[in-house]
């Protein structure tokens, strides 16, 4: 008897959102396989790679784009990032969830290729409680910050676009209690 397929699902959010903190979760259920993205962006303090992202150099990266190894990619601040092809269907195959968490660029791509699955955008309660929790978070500059909030504006408001008649995302959740989000994440998946 062959095994059931299993579930591709696709997780975004601004920067801030708590969708990290969300997958950092769900990746140690054994019955879910989390993407490895490749990026052009520098490692952060703490980040391993070929666990975190894959670090590339941009020549590298455009390579890999013209031998098509990617299921997706896109610019996100001036830095590349990419979900390498192979890993998603052999996870499928031996019936696991397979868990990608990318920008909504990304999403509009693997939508508008007919891949299916369950696509759940994670927000903020409000934009004021995001810029908090980027300050809170001490991983970027100032600068940074403020680009990091006008993307997540751009964002929220691209994840409302419909893609060929269709809703881009499946679910929107509100992170405005970690414990209860993490809650209801599992039960989309579980459903
Ligand atoms: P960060 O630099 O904070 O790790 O990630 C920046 C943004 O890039 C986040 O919104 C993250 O979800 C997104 N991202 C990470 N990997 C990928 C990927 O493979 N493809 C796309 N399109 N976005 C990604």
């Amino acid at each position: 008897m062959t095994e059931k397929r299993g579930k591709l699902v696709v997780i975004s959010g601004p920067s801030g959102a708590g969708k990290t903190s969300v997958c950092r979760v769900l990746k140690t259920d054994p019955d879910v396989e989390f993407s490895v993205s490749a990026t052009t962006r520098p490692m952060r303090e703490g980040e391993q790679d070929g666990i975190d992202y894959h670090f590339l150099t941009r020549e590298a990266f455009e390579q890999r784009v013209a031998e098509d190894q990617f299921l997706e990619y896109a610019e996100y601040n001036g830095n590349l990032y990419g979900t390498p092809r192979w890993p998603m269907d052999a996870a499928l195959e031996r019936g696991k969830t397979f868990l990608v968490e990318i920008e909504v660029d990304g999403t509009r791509q693997l939508r508008r290729r007919g891949v299916r699955g369950l696509y759940v955008f994670i927000e903020p309660p409000s934009i004021a409680e995001l810029r908090s929790r980027l300050l809170r978070r001490g991983t970027n500059g100032a600068e940074e910050i403020d680009q990091r909030v006008r993307i997540a504006e751009d964002e929220i408001r691209a994840a409302r676009e419909q893609v060929d008649g269709a809703p881009l995302y499946d679910r929107f959740v509100e992170n405005s209690d970690l414990e209860a989000t993490i809650g209801h994440v599992k039960e989309l998946l579980g459903s």
